[in-house]
């Protein structure tokens, strides 16, 4: 380079540009006046010096001059830019050289012009200067070259290309990733083997070709072989060979389709016993979706299948257990739908088993009981209480007999009701008895009635013809029969009211009235022939009613007697009369044997009588408060009981006012 300097500048250059090696030639070779920075001769001091500099110094020196970067570089700078990019660059923009990454070093080079300067080590920009973009790596320096009055006229790049050493960096870091990836690519194979051994499942894997290379230790354990035994198509030892040739088949048909395969077959144990297992494989595949192996599980159902067998056995029983029955006996699910009714329901009914059940069963209900058929098993249903209905049924030839349905839910663990259990059982002879019975009572209490009111009136003729009688023991005796008399009478009138209201021959002569009128003269009645008894009687209010008074009458009797008959030991009975909400209400309340809440639903209900050691002890039949309950149901009215056992009860009835 001293050289050069020696020999003597060419003509047209000035002297700062010299020495510099083939680039120093180029740049003195260059005609700068077609560039933007003009005659070397004009260039500002600046730029000399560093051109002068830049030429002398070994290592890649770059310059960028003026506001559209306008490039000379060094003989260090050269290999930065390839083939591609030297020497074109020398003279123009930066911003047309480096144009693939102009967006990262623009905003640079816009920095130092503001007066910045800055560095960076191992910077990576991609780079195309040998016609393909490449990753290249520089630690460079970028600083202000300052004019002489204190502006920034270009930029001074200092750079030394480290892009081999971290290619070699890279190929240690792939290296590493790549180790680290075997490792853990072993690590879950590992896992996988883990979780496979410990699965209660046998598992196998196959080959593309159905050749098996692998068993879990399950598979082991449970056959009693080994892997040599069972490699490729080993399996087929421990199959039952009364299924081996289809599985064999199938299985193929597997390998040769590719798609999930499932079969169900037995296996020996080792003990030489056969269980039953369910097997399915999954193909794996690779990108291109060939299968490159399967993957298989066998899960044993010997047991499910044995439950399924006993259910079905099971039902089997049921069946031929219901269809041997007299009654219709029919199962729903829990919406109400029949899903199954035994043979007597077609024998009965004549029809033939068909699919519309559900239709069928209302068919054949007596279009008189259908709605309330349909009415109350659908509220059974909602609320889940038992069915309970009597109704008639048509028969093969036509006629209607009467049964009795009875359902009641069958529920899961939590309480829900799964499904619903029912007969039919026909009752149509004992409601016939009931009809003949009713008619005998009927006859019998009127027949009875007669004679009975003539023996009344004869009693009451010696009773006032034998009182001034010194005959103690006539006298007694006469108000005994007297007595008893009035009892048969009582009870031979409830024996007809009872067969008028079975027969619906109760009825109602209504008249307007006073209640508590009523209340004083029924209570005076009772307390004639019960004398040791107190009965208080307050009245709230005052309100005429229109209703039967006789039968009226009959129930506060009623309620008056019971609290008397059930009441041994304490004494006091209360009568109360108010009115609430249009409605005059009159209690009985007594302080006696009481009665339990299971009994309190059941008492309005006919021949219903409490049960005990206690109740025993009091004659009655259980018909008054029937009778009661039918009097005020039929005059819309409403009746009840609060009791507690051993406090006493306390009746009520309710009727709207006039
Ligand atoms: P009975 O003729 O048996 O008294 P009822 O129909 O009048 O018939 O009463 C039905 C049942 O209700 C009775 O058998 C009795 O067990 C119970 N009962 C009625 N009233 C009372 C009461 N005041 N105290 C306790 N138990 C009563």
């Amino acid at each position: 380079m001293t050289n050069s300097k020696k020999g003597g500048l060419p003509k047209k250059v000035d002297s700062f540009l010299s020495g510099g090696g083939e680039m120093g030639d180029i740049i003195r070779e260059m005609d700068w006046r077609k560039t933007p920075l003009g005659d070397p001769k004009n260039w500002p001091l600046s730029l000399r010096t560093m051109v002068s500099v830049m030429l002398d110094n070994p290592f890649g020196m770059y310059i960028a001059w003026g506001k559209e970067y306008t490039q000379i570089y060094n003989d260090g700078f050269r290999p930065i830019l390839g083939s591609a990019k030297h020497p074109k660059a020398l003279g123009i923009s930066s911003a047309v050289t480096f144009k693939e990454i102009w967006n990262i070093i623009g905003p640079m080079f816009e920095k130092v012009m503001k007066g910045h300067s800055f560095r960076e080590t191992d910077f990576k920009v991609p780079l195309n200067r040998n016609g393909f973009t490449e990753e290249c790596y520089f630690d460079f320096s970028c600083s202000p070259i300052r004019n002489e009055d204190g502006k920034t006229g270009g930029i001074l790049v200092t750079i030394i290309e480290t892009t081999g050493k971290n290619k070699a960096e890279d190929e240690l870091k792939d290296l590493k990733e790549r180790k680290l990836a075997l490792e853990a690519l072993k690590e879950s194979e590992e896992r996988f083997r883990t979780l496979a051994d410990n699965i209660s499942q046998l598992a196998w894997m196959t080959d593309e070709t159905g050749w098996i290379f692998w068993y879990n230790k399950r598979w082991f354990e449970y056959t009693g072989t080994t892997i040599e035994e069972m490699e490729g198509w080993g399996w087929k030892k421990v199959h039952h060979p009364d299924y081996l040739e289809a599985v064999e088949k199938k299985f193929r048909k597997m390998i040769e389709k590719g798609e999930v395969w499932e079969d169900t077959f037995p296996l020996r144990a080792s003990d030489g016993s056969y269980r039953w297992f369910l097997s399915r494989a999954i193909p794996i595949k690779n990108e291109n979706g060939q299968v490159i192996c399967w993957f298989g599980t066998n899960t044993d159902i010997t047991e499910i299948i044995r439950v399924e067998q006993e259910l079905k056995e099971s039902e089997t029983r049921f069946r031929m257990f219901a269809d041997s029955m007299p009654q219709i006996v029919w199962a729903a699910n829990a919406n109400g739908k029949l899903t199954y009714i035994n043979k007597a329901f077609y024998s009965y009914s004549g029809l033939s088993a068909s699919d519309n059940i559900n239709q069928e069963w209302i068919e054949i209900i007596h279009p008189e009981d259908r709605e309330e058929s349909i009415q109350e098993w659908n509220e059974c249903i909602k609320s889940g209480r038992e069915f309970n209905l009597e109704h008639r049924f048509r028969i093969r030839d036509g006629h209607y007999r009467w049964q009795l349905s009875r359902a009641v839910p069958l529920k899961d663990a939590n309480g829900n009701i799964e499904s619903w259990v029912g007969t039919s059982t026909d009752i149509q002879q004992i409601k016939e008895l009931d009809l003949q019975k009713d008619h005998f009572i009927s006859i019998a209490s009127h027949e009875l009635k007669t004679p009975i009111t003539s023996i009344k009136g004869y009693i009451q003729i010696l009773l006032s013809t034998y009182n001034e009688s010194k005959d103690e023991f006539l006298k007694k005796s006469l108000a005994a029969v007297d007595k008893q008399i009035i009892k048969l009478t009582n009870l031979i009138s409830d024996l007809l009211d009872l067969s008028k209201l079975k027969l619906g021959n109760l009825h109602l002569v209504k008249e307007s009235f006073n209640m508590n009128e009523l209340i004083e003269e029924v209570v005076e009645e009772i307390r004639l022939i019960n004398k040791d008894y107190q009965i208080e009687v307050t009245f709230k209010t005052n309100a005429n009613i229109f209703a039967d008074r006789e039968r009226v009458a009959q129930v506060i009797i009623n309620f008056l007697t019971n609290a008397i008959k059930y009441s041994p030991r304490n004494k006091l009975i209360q009568v109360k009369s108010f009115l609430k909400e249009n409605h005059m209400t009159v209690l009985v309340k007594d302080q006696g044997i009481g009665i339990n809440k299971k009994s309190q639903e059941k008492i309005f209900e006919r021949f219903y009588r409490v049960e005990g050691k206690n109740e025993e002890t009091y004659p009655g039949f259980g018909i008054g408060l029937f009778i009661s309950s039918e009097i005020i149901r039929r005059h819309n009215g409403e009746i009840g009981v609060k009791s507690l056992p051993g406090k006493g009860s306390q009746f009520h009835f309710s009727l709207p006012i006039d």
